[in-house]
């Protein structure tokens, strides 16, 4: 049995040089952290200080240049079913309907599609998207279209799930309300989350941890535990400790 304060991630002596002219470009340079299970990480960092390249790593799309990540305690060698990953754009294929786009990942590994329908409908109700199983993805707002996306990769019960500025390109209120339901998420499917924001006070208002990334190449600039009472809400925000934590968070991101 894992125990909460197990790590199930750890990032170490991480390095990501893309290759080009000069020696390349270095993206990330001497990550290191962990991540126990269950916790819920934000990270957060200028553009262009890897954010993007560190989740790739993370879900095995990218091997890194230097270091290694153990998953479980296990070097992670690609992409896991065990991982299951959220960008910032849905990514839907077009002709499929929701539910043919949630039960995808489990077509493509051939499963039956009975069963793949059963999970589907499951994670379309943890979602909130009952009643719209037929619609089509060009019928959906952004928000709705995030949902399939993050039931999609909750499918095949991942332990972690990595998060791409997922709500980057919602308009103001749809992304609180879905900072809100992805705390809920997490809170019922008990998952460990890793989540790059743009926004502090998301960051302030989802995590347990929040990672901050200095300008390229990315180095950890700051490590921040967040002890804001849970259940968190809206009026969080208006706590002390909240504003005097934004404020840490602000002076330490090279914006
Ligand atoms: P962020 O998500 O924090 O904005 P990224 O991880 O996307 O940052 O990018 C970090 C740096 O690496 C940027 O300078 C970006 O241009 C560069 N980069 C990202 N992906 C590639 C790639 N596939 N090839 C070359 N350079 C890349
Ligand atoms: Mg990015």
């Amino acid at each position: 049995m894992t125990l909460p304060s197990d790590p199930l991630l750890q990032v170490q002596n991480l390095s990501a040089i893309f290759a080009g002219e000069n020696g390349g470009l270095q993206a990330l340079d001497d990550i290191t952290f962990s991540i126990a299970v269950r916790q819920f990480v934000c990270v957060l960092g200028p553009s262009g200080s890897g954010k993007s390249t560190l989740l790739r790593i993370l879900g095995g799309l990218l091997p890194p240049t230097g270091g290694e990540v153990l998953f479980g305690g296990t070097p992670l060698s690609g992409p896991s079913r065990k991982v299951g990953i959220v960008f910032q754009d849905a990514n839907l294929m077009p002709w499929r309907t929701v539910i043919d786009n949630i039960t995808l990942p489990l077509v493509i590994k051939k499963e039956s599609p009975i069963q793949a329908r059963a999970l589907a409908k499951d994670m379309i109700q943890l979602v909130g998207l009952e009643g719209f199983e037929d619609w089509l993805p060009r019928d959906l707002s952004g928000g709705m279209a995030q949902r399939v996306s993050i039931a999609r990769a909750l499918i095949h019960d991942p332990d972690v799930l990595l998060l791409d500025e997922p709500f980057g390109a919602l308009d103001a209120l749809t992304r609180e309300r879905m900072g809100m339901e992805l705390m809920r998420i997490w809170q019922v499917r008990q998952k460990t989350v890793v989540m790059v924001t743009h926004s502090i006070s998301e960051a302030l208002l989802l995590a347990d941890r929040i990672l901050v990334l200095t300008p390229r190449p990315g180095k950890i600039a700051l490590e921040m535990e967040v002890d804001l009472p849970r259940p968190r809400h809206e009026d969080t925000r208006y706590l002390p400790e909240f504003s005097k934590m934004a404020h840490q968070l602000r002076e330490s991101i090279a914006l």
